[in-house]
């Protein structure tokens, strides 16, 4: 049983990213202590941190998971917005070209915060050290995971001067991303891995900072180039910072030829299916002085649901559990949802064997359709490898003529934008009101 009432209870989360974060501030409502152990060192400021490179790529947070931060941390967005974060309107300011249309512009009243995910983790870091029963152990590398009659209750950390400790815990969050310490302990200790999934989709991302982009007067404050699978397997992005800098970022499926110099990534820009990406950068003033590129091989989840004999005492949660394709912006929401997820099983005070199972299940449940939405796109480019699902080349079809409606419809645009953002299920663009919409006849305007 985990509850406030219990003396001494401690849990430890392993990783101090995104999901440890939301983890941390959730399980503090219930453990008297909790114990942050990260291998990166303390942080003095909003910088992207080697154990989280991807913190210099750009981020966009949906709102699904603004709606879980700001009620975790109250006031957070306002924060945001006073430490330099731009409000945009997702239909009214972003400015997509997706599937060889553009999306129609309007007011929808579906706001974003955008900024760098160095300055979010930062403010989600400055609002947990308030909280006086979360410590963080920095500089500190969980080796190993022990365990009795089945039940994993302890941590084995390295510490920067190579001590090496053992911290006992009632619950075990592991919350490593990529690394999926799970994985490795699970093996050494002789247990049943969890069955894997893996959509194999070399994906590249490569970034720069414009401190100003080329001067033309714009009407857009994030210009999206979504890939045209499967003739173009190259997109890009720029959207605002902080500080009135630009993050642009190009990225390529499959992608032979990676920009890692200034020049091959203004040529690379030029060959987008957006011709006003290039115009926006050609002329521009960096900040960056070199390009930043990050590799992502896979998607990637593991099967914990199915798995009937699994330890109990350790919930797996965030990128350690399911890596999604994160052009499609889900990873950080995902994570915030099943840190909620989390906070409701833990509120019904279960026994660890079935908090371990239910949470593992729920989270699989979280993670369903945002796979499904990642997988769909990702097998229109030929260089996509894995396990099909059932119905895909159906999905496909259909998603593209939503994809098509929503350049001249806004009701069928206004839903999908809610699909996107993990505040709808996609069967809600299925509804007859809407199928009349996405199905009638209309001649697409060309885009120039
Ligand atoms: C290129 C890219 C772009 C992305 N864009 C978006 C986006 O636009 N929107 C969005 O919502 N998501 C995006 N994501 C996903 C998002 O970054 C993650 O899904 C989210 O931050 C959750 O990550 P996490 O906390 O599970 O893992 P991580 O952020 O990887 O954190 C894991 C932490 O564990 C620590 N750690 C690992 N092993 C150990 C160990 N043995 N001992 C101690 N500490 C350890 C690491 O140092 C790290 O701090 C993107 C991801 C990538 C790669």
């Amino acid at each position: 049983m985990y509850s406030k009432k219990e003396a001494a209870n401690r849990a430890v989360v392993v990783g101090n990213g995104m999901a440890g974060k939301l983890a941390a501030r959730v399980l503090s409502e219930f453990f008297d202590e909790v114990i942050v152990i990260e291998k990166d060192k303390n942080q003095k400021d909003a910088f992207a941190r080697k154990g989280a490179p991807q913190g210099k790529q750009g981020h966009v947070l949906l709102k699904s998971g603004e709606e879980i931060l700001e009620e975790l941390f109250p006031g957070l967005l306002k924060e945001l917005s006073q430490k330099g974060a731009t409000l945009s309107d997702f239909a009214g300011d972003l400015t997509w070209s997706h599937h060889g249309s553009h999306k129609v512009r309007f007011e929808s009243k579906v706001s974003i915060s955008q900024q760098s995910r160095p300055l979010l983790e930062w403010s989600i870091q400055k609002r947990l050290e308030t909280l006086p029963n979360i410590v963080f152990r920095y500089s500190c590398k969980v080796q190993n995971l022990l365990y009795r009659n089945n039940e994993v209750d302890r941590v084995v950390i390295e510490e920067q001067n190579g001590n090496v400790t053992e911290i006992s815990a009632d619950l075990i969050i592991d919350a490593s991303g990529a690394a999926a310490l799970h994985t490795k302990w699970l093996k050494d200790s002789g247990f049943r891995m969890p069955a894997k999934t893996e959509i194999k989709v070399d994906l590249f991302y490569a970034s720069m900072v414009y401190r100003k982009l080329s001067s033309k007067t714009r009407d857009w404050h994030s210009l999206l180039s979504y890939p045209a699978p499967p003739l173009l397997n190259r997109g890009g992005t720029i959207s605002p910072l902080e500080e009135n800098h630009m993050l642009v970022t190009l990225i390529g499926y499959g992608e032979k030829n990676v920009p890692t110099d200034r020049d091959s990534f203004l040529q690379y820009s030029k060959t987008l299916d957006e011709p006003d990406f290039f115009e926006a950068i050609k002329a521009g003033l960096l900040r960056s002085e070199t390009v930043q590129v990050y590799r992502f091989p896979s998607m990637r989840r593991f099967h914990f649901e199915r798995q009937n004999n699994a330890p109990s005492g350790l919930l797996v949660i965030g990128d350690a559990f399911c890596r999604v394709d994160p052009v499609f912006a889900q990873g950080m929401s995902l994570a915030a949802m099943e840190a909620k997820a989390l906070r409701t099983l833990l509120s019904k005070g279960l026994s660890k064997k079935d908090l371990t199972k239910k949470f593992h299940r729920k989270v699989s449940r979280i993670v369903d359709m945002p796979w499904l939405i990642a997988l769909t796109e990702d097998f229109r480019f030929s260089t996509t490898r894995g396990y099909k699902p059932a119905g895909l080349p159906f999905l496909q079809w259909f998603v593209k003529k939503v994809s098509l409606a929503c350049s001249h419809d806004e009701k069928v645009y206004a839903q999908f934008i809610r699909v996107l953002h993990l505040k709808s299920h996609p069967v809600s663009l299925a509804k007859p009101s809407l199928l009349a919409r996405i199905f009638r006849p209309t001649i697409v305007k060309p885009r120039r």
